[in-house]
């Protein structure tokens, strides 16, 4: 029963909840004695093999092409349900991004595999694989079992530890001419952006309709510029148009799991928390100590923002300035 995880990577760079998926299928496919498989494709890939193995590979399986330089859904999930029935790994694990979230359905379907999305946990009891994956905004927590021979998922970002483990494994070459796409993508157009990206983010601090304003996310931004943070959203900051859709954090906007997530002026609605609920550290600043957000916080901070967040910032500036 092989473990057969997919690399992500555009432009030569992997990212993060894929090394979590290579750490994860390592640790359950050593749990059961079996053998971690992983593929990668793309245009000028082999440069990311090594720093594949050290994540404990056994297998990589490399397709190399000029017509993969981009993603395109087509040919990579035919590419993949290639993969698969060549490995005959049973359980395929995918670090879970915009990318394969539009991947594994059609690699699913072609394989009639089963798939869990937004996955939080597995492990093996006396009858196999159980997944763990929040549902209703993160009020119950689903414990799923896949009775189809293929099992897919996808893992909730930030939630499965990196781990390296040194290894020496072996690449296989894929040659075959991929399929054409019957969507092509024509152009990709890259949003200028100098923070890190939400859901790749360890610190995020995020505004709410608290802020009372636009002009009040330039002090959520300069305390996310102090920390190296990212900027998120409540939906109310999204639909007042101070923040742009990318922003948000919740149900209908981003999963995300940093390890410490600052909610300034936002109440904590269900549905926002079903986003950031899972985040390691959360810190609120509210002036209602009864609102929602203060209660599930492991730091809160009462008081008007505008008068907390600058204090906040003095601290963290004098602390900083009294490092060696
Ligand atoms: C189907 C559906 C999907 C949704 N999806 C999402 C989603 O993805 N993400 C999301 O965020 N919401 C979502 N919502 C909306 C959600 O229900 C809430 O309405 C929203 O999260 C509220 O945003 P908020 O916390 O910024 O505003 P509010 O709930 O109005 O909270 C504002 C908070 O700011 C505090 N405050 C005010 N002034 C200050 C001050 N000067 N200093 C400090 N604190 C202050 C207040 O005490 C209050 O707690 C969804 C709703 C529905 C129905």
């Amino acid at each position: 029963m092989p473990f057969l995880v997919y690399v992500e990577q555009r432009d030569g760079r992997i990212p993060k909840p894929c090394w979590q998926a290579l750490s994860e299928g390592r640790r359950m496919a050593d749990a059961r004695g079996e053998s971690l498989i992983a593929c990668i494709m793309g245009n000028r890939v082999s440069d990311l093999a090594d720093a594949i193995f050290e994540y404990g590979v056994d297998d990589l399986f490399l397709h190399e092409h000029e017509s993969l330089a981009r993603y395109e859904t087509e040919p990579h999930a035919a590419l993949l349900s290639d993969i698969q029935k060549k490995t005959s790994a049973t359980i395929v694990l995918m670090g879970q991004t915009s990318m394969t979230r539009d991947l594994a359905p059609r690699v699913a379907e072609r394989l009639g595999a089963g798939l869990v999305t937004d996955c939080t946990g597995m492990f093996w009891d006396d009858q196999g694989l159980l997944y763990l994956r929040p549902l209703y905004a993160g009020k119950v927590t689903a414990r799923l079992r896949m009775h189809t021979p293929i099992q897919m998922v996808l893992l909730r970002p930030n939630i499965f530890p990196m781990a390296k483990k040194a290894g020496a494994g072996r690449v296989h070459r894929v040659v075959a001419e991929p399929s054409p796409a019957r969507a092509k993508v024509v152009d990709i157009v890259w949003q200028q952006r100098d923070r890190p990206e939400l859901t790749d983010a360890e610190i995020i601090v995020s505004g709410g309709r608290g802020l009372g304003k636009a002009e009040g996310f330039q002090l959520i931004e300069e305390l996310a510029d102090l920390l190296g943070a990212a900027v998120g959203a409540s939906r109310a900051a999204v639909d007042a148009g101070w923040q742009g859709q990318p922003q948000q954090v919740g149900q209908t906007g981003k999963v995300v799991t940093p390890n410490l997530y600052v909610a300034c002026g936002i109440s904590g609605a269900v549905q926002h928390m079903a986003g950031m609920s899972t985040s390691r550290c959360i810190m609120a600043v509210n002036k209602d100590p009864e609102a929602n957000i203060m209660k599930v916080a492991d730091l809160s901070l009462e008081g008007d923002l505008y008068e907390v967040l600058p204090a906040l910032m003095r601290g963290i500036e004098e602390k900083k300035q009294q490092r060696p």
